[in-house]
């Protein structure tokens, strides 16, 4: 290779691995982000324009175009993304992701069929690839509501498994023997397709995190697999970098939801979609107003918020910082309960609460501020649901039993603010609402967090 195009990808490699580290934290994020684009970037212009052999401009001009294309789109859908639909988004960029990795494997295939080593490569490329596009379009369907939260195909887990195995004896015998055909590629191409559609519509409820992260991985690891193909050092690096960090996500998202890695791949995903009837028998509840509400934290030495999705809709996180920063005033000890699932995206909350401010030493992570709660005088439920549902340690027959929660319902007062009864992500009913020390505080949550702020300012 080049040694000018060897030095380029040292450093976009290198770029890549300081932006990672620095993406660890919220401070240094942003900058980390924007290393490691500039080492892409750097990747990208070195691998167009340094090579040994001759490019006719017709194909400058037609990479110029790809490229101008997918910026603007990629970053008028960045700019305008809203914060709570960034899960859709990153749904939808692994699944293009993935496509890539598929579609250069249909390219490659007819020129390479013969070498096996070459043909394992592509093989796997275009099975992870089109798993990984068909998957991300049905968590993307998902997230975004237009297709049912869980749809139950019978004997899911034999089912996709069976499938999985058919795939991959299909992929050994066209490897093994060396068939050049068409039609026979485009056949592999359509079960990978099938089965990353058979892999995530029975999924729902709480788990869609986990599925998220690991359709990133797999991104990863198509984008390597691209990489050996074309012995590009930098693509493998990167691919790698991705599926592995992917990985560890997910590794974290298990752990969370209190799931193993294997019961994600290859074993059942809980699910349902609406409360049912023996779910709303659970008791009355007590509503509570502004006024009543801010005397309750007035006059309490501590304070536990927990932020949940409804915060990020509401864009309250700025009101939020507003009360934490006067409760602090009158001597209240405040603190942020962080749950890794809360939101729409792994880090959700950091990321929104980063965004006004807020003191990153006042966020505690759920292993450690759940033994607190029982300390506490008031927690204030800020648009949470799923992360605080008791059912989680109480009902086994519940699609969230199992999953680690924040264990509010430990403390002595709790607040809960939302609109409605209506249940959380997981679409089940929550037994927090009914328990003897919960008030509820109706309303959207920077209208009731402002109400609230002003309470507290006359008292
Ligand atoms: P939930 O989705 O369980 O609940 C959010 C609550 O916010 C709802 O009950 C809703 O009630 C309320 N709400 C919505 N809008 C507003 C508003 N404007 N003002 C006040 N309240 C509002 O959220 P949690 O954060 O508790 O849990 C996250 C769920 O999402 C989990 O099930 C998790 O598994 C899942 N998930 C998480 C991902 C991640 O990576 N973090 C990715 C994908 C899914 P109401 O309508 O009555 O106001």
């Amino acid at each position: 290779m080049n040694i000018s195009l060897s030095i380029i990808y040292l450093i976009a490699t290198v770029s890549f691995i300081v932006g990672l580290k620095k993406l660890g934290n919220p401070t240094t994020a942003k900058n980390g982000n924007l290393i490691a684009a500039a080492g892409m970037g750097l990747a990208i212009a070195g691998t167009i324009f340094i090579h040994d052999f001759e490019v006719p401009p017709l194909i400058y001009i037609l990479i110029g175009l790809a490229i101008l294309t997918g910026s603007i789109i990629g970053g008028l859908m960045a700019f305008k993304v809203k914060m709570t639909k960034m899960p859709e988004l990153v749904s939808l960029f692994n699944g293009f992701g993935g496509s890539s990795a598929a579609l250069i494997g249909l390219v490659e295939f007819s020129r390479d069929a013969g070498d096996k080593m070459q043909a394992t490569t592509i093989v796997s490329g275009i099975i992870i690839g089109a798993i990984t596009f068909s998957g991300s379009m049905i968590a993307w369907g998902k997230l975004n509501g237009s297709l049912k939260s869980v749809v139950n195909i019978p004997y899911h887990n034999i089912v996709n498994n069976l499938f999985l195995i058919g795939v991959i004896a299909f992929a050994v015998f066209m490897v093994s023997t060396g068939v050049n055909d068409q039609v026979l590629v485009g056949a592999l191409l359509a079960s990978g397709l099938i089965y990353g559609i058979l892999f995530v519509l029975p999924i729902g409820g709480a788990d869609m995190p986990v599925v998220i992260s690991l359709l990133n991985s797999l991104t990863g690891i198509a984008a390597a697999i691209t990489g050996v193909l074309y012995s590009n050092m930098v693509m493998l690096i990167g691919g790698i970098l991705v599926g592995s960090a992917g990985i560890i996500l997910t590794i974290a998202m298990c752990k969370g939801m209190n799931r193993t890695l294997g019961a994600v791949i290859f074993g059942s995903f809980g699910g349902t979609d609406s409360a049912s009837d023996e779910d709303r028998r659970l008791g009355s509840i007590k509503k509570t107003n502004p006024s009543d509400s801010a005397i309750m934290m007035n006059y309490a030495s501590n304070v536990i918020i927990v932020p949940g999705y409804g915060l990020a809709v509401a864009q309250a996180q700025h009101v939020i910082h507003e009360l934490e920063e006067l409760l602090t005033k009158k001597g209240v000890d405040v603190k942020y309960a962080i749950h890794p699932v809360a939101g729409r995206m792994p880090g959700h909350m950091n990321v929104l609460l980063a965004e006004s401010n807020v003191d990153y030493s006042l966020l505690v992570e759920m292993e450690d501020i759940n033994s607190q709660f029982k300390n506490t005088d008031v927690v204030l439920v800020v648009g949470a649901n799923d992360v605080v549902n008791p059912a989680a340690h109480n009902d086994p027959s519940s699609p969230i039993y199992g999953m680690p929660i924040l264990d509010v319902e430990n403390a002595k007062h709790i607040i809960v603010n939302k609109r409605t009864m209506n249940a959380g992500y997981a679409g089940i009913e929550n037994e927090l609402f009914y328990n003897d020390k919960t008030v509820m505080l109706f309303g959207d949550a920077k209208a009731a967090l402002t109400s609230l702020v002003s309470e507290l300012k006359n008292m």
